[in-house]
């Protein structure tokens, strides 16, 4: 069984009074490995958004299959959604809250019990633990963006994705935003992540998918898929 495996994924933009309809994905078929860091690297417009957004349950697709930790997204899709966190590519604009007040508000969001909330532990791992109580707007930009990762973590999933992690972040705070990923995936957590940098892919992922106008070019480890570029 895969972390994620999609087939002939299929996705139409409908037309509107502007534009023209859009054929955005254009038969992906992917298999991502439990327990990897998997990238999916392209230029803009290739459609890594919409995949992702597809398995967050944020876009519909037009056909095909896809399966999140096992369960089917049409036949289990609070089950598939349960088993994914997603870290969206814009900060939140929690600014009222502190982390700690952020993170009990997502767990209460996706129903994890009071006894069960490991809020402390999260906030600790993503480095945050003496701000847990100090106001979001008070911190960092790279505090900022551990706090949105630890978010996407409340419920636990088996799988993280980041879309475009560290798009637009100095090359300091990525190493660093890097480091705290590759911590959770040494904890067990399959990570997905969007990137159009070559080298973020490169210095982070077991396996890489180059995604081009809808369709997957090429879909190998890391190693091999550099030595032929
Ligand atoms: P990427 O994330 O790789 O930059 P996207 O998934 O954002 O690519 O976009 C893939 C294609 O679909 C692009 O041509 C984009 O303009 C188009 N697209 C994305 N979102 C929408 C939308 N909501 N409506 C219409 N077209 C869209
Ligand atoms: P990315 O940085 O991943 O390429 P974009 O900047 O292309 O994302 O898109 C930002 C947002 O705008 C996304 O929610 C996407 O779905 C939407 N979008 C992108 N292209 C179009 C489009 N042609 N028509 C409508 N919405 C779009």
């Amino acid at each position: 069984e895969y972390a994620i495996e999609a087939q002939g994924l299929i996705k139409t933009y409908a037309a509107t009074k502007t534009t023209p309809a859009k054929l955005a994905l254009n038969g992906i078929d992917l298999k991502i490995p439990r327990g990897s860091i998997f990238g999916l690297l392209g230029p803009n417009g290739a459609g890594k958004s919409t995949f992702i957004n597809i398995l967050a349950g944020l876009t519909r697709k037009s056909a095909g299959t896809v399966k999140i930790w096992g369960r089917d997204i049409d036949e289990r899709p609070r089950d598939a959604r349960a088993a994914i966190g997603v870290v969206p590519q814009e900060l939140a604009a929690d600014v009222f809250f502190t982390p700690r007040e952020s993170l009990n508000v997502q767990a209460g969001m996706y129903g994890v019990p009071k006894a069960e909330r490991r809020t402390a532990e999260l906030l600790n791992a993503m480095g945050l633990g003496d701000k847990a109580d100090a106001y979001v707007r008070q911190l960092s930009g790279g505090m900022k963006r551990r706090l949105m990762v630890a978010k996407a973590m409340v419920h636990n999933p088996p799988v993280l994705i980041l879309d475009e992690p560290t798009a637009g972040v100095d090359v300091e705070l990525r190493r660093q935003l890097w480091n705290y990923v590759v911590g959770l995936n040494q904890l067990g957590v399959t990570i997905v992540l969007t990137t159009h940098y070559l080298e973020e892919a490169q210095e982070l992922c077991d396996q890489i998918a180059i995604i081009n106008r809808g369709e997957v070019a090429a879909c190998e480890p890391t190693s091999t898929l550099l030595r032929r570029l």
